[in-house]
């Protein structure tokens, strides 16, 4: 029986033909910006998010602090929001290591944040506070797509106000295939975007921030002290490049699925459905007596759920159409054995 892993999105294994991609890629070192694949990818990359410059980065994690890190000096902060990877998965890094302050805010119910209260938030020119310097948003949020309009909107505030605009886009291409736009209708709004491949694009490793040249040179100066220079990068980049270029429409499937699973799920009385399933996640919640048993009852049959209090179920490329009817009807199972 084919394991079911349900956890993340991260979880894929890249495709023969994307194994394929990495053993022949041609590589030289890309600290001396000498690897040509790596170099391919960031102008790929760059082109297609219509953005001046890219880097090729080991991680979403270290992707987004790099941003933070080029927009941001010391003693600067950014806005963002209370349950934003950027500010609550990712160990605190840009205090840690780059002495800026957060300014959390709580989302709306939608993904977004509300932009009156981003302005209240900005802080006086004042020695008293810390500078308030970037914005910073997550499109997917937890698997909400954010609206175009919210987007600009947001743009818009920035421009007037003068800080910088960053997206913390891991999933910007579910984003896009669920809005059915070009990518670039989103990266458009933004001076910064990070985007992961190893998310539901299906590399095994690697993002790419993309931006403007003064701040992407920036980053690259930052990469290197967080160690983050790697030398024949371009067996990974490769892999980045393929997703890139051969699994963004696919994401359509995953979503599909995920849409499917929240249907079927509907008609099993136990489960509650919070939500979800606009893009790859959907979110339910069952009786607390249940939820350690269903998830032993599942692991038992190889099957595997993300939980933090609520279950999150992630779509993507190792979840086929068959594998989200197993899912249910297991689920079915459990509580007809528990009843
Ligand atoms: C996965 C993820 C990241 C980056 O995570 P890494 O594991 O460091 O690649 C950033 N933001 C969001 C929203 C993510 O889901």
């Amino acid at each position: 029986m084919k394991a079911i892993d349900l956890r993340s999105d991260t979880v894929t294994r890249p495709t023969p033909e994307m194994r394929a991609a990495m053993i022949n890629a041609e590589v030289g070192d890309d600290v001396y910006g000498e690897d040509p694949t790596a170099n391919r990818l960031e102008a790929f990359a760059a082109e297609l998010l219509c953005k001046e410059a890219a880097i090729f980065v080991p991680s979403g994690t270290q992707s987004n602090l790099l941003a933070l890190l080029s927009h941001c000096e010391r003693g600067d902060e950014y806005i963002v929001g209370q349950q934003a990877h950027t500010y609550k998965y990712e160990g605190g890094g840009a205090a840690v290591l780059g002495s800026i302050q957060p300014q959390p805010l709580e989302y709306e119910a939608d993904g977004t944040l509300d932009l009156a209260r981003v302005e209240a938030t900005i802080k006086p020119d004042d020695p008293h506070y810390a500078k308030t310097r970037l914005l910073c948003l997550e499109n997917t949020q937890a698997g909400k797509v954010l609206p175009l309009d919210f987007l600009k909107a947001a743009r818009a505030l920035c421009d007037r106000t003068g800080l910088g605009l960053h997206l913390d886009g891991a999933r910007i291409f579910n984003a896009a295939v669920s809005l059915d736009v070009p990518v670039s209708e989103i990266s458009n709004q933004f001076d910064t975007v990070s985007v992961c491949m190893s998310k539901g694009l299906g590399a095994p490793v690697g993002s790419v921030l993309c931006g403007p040249g003064d701040l992407i040179g920036k980053a690259r100066r930052w990469r290197k002290v967080l160690g983050g220079g790697m030398r024949q990068a371009g067996m990974l980049a490769a892999a980045g490049l393929y997703a890139l270029q051969n699994h963004v429409s696919r994401l359509r499937e995953d979503h599909d699925n995920a849409h499917l699973l929240a249907q079927q799920l509907a008609a099993v009385p136990e489960v509650k459905i919070d939500g979800g399933a606009q893009t790859n996640m959907v979110f339910i919640h069952v009786e607390a007596e249940h939820s350690p048993r269903l998830n032993e009852y599942l692991a038992e049959r190889d099957i595997r759920v993300g939980g933090y209090g609520a279950m999150r179920l992630v779509t993507h490329l190792d979840v086929e159409q068959s594998d989200i009817h197993r899912f249910v009807s297991e689920v079915g199972n459990y509580f007809r054995q528990a009843a």
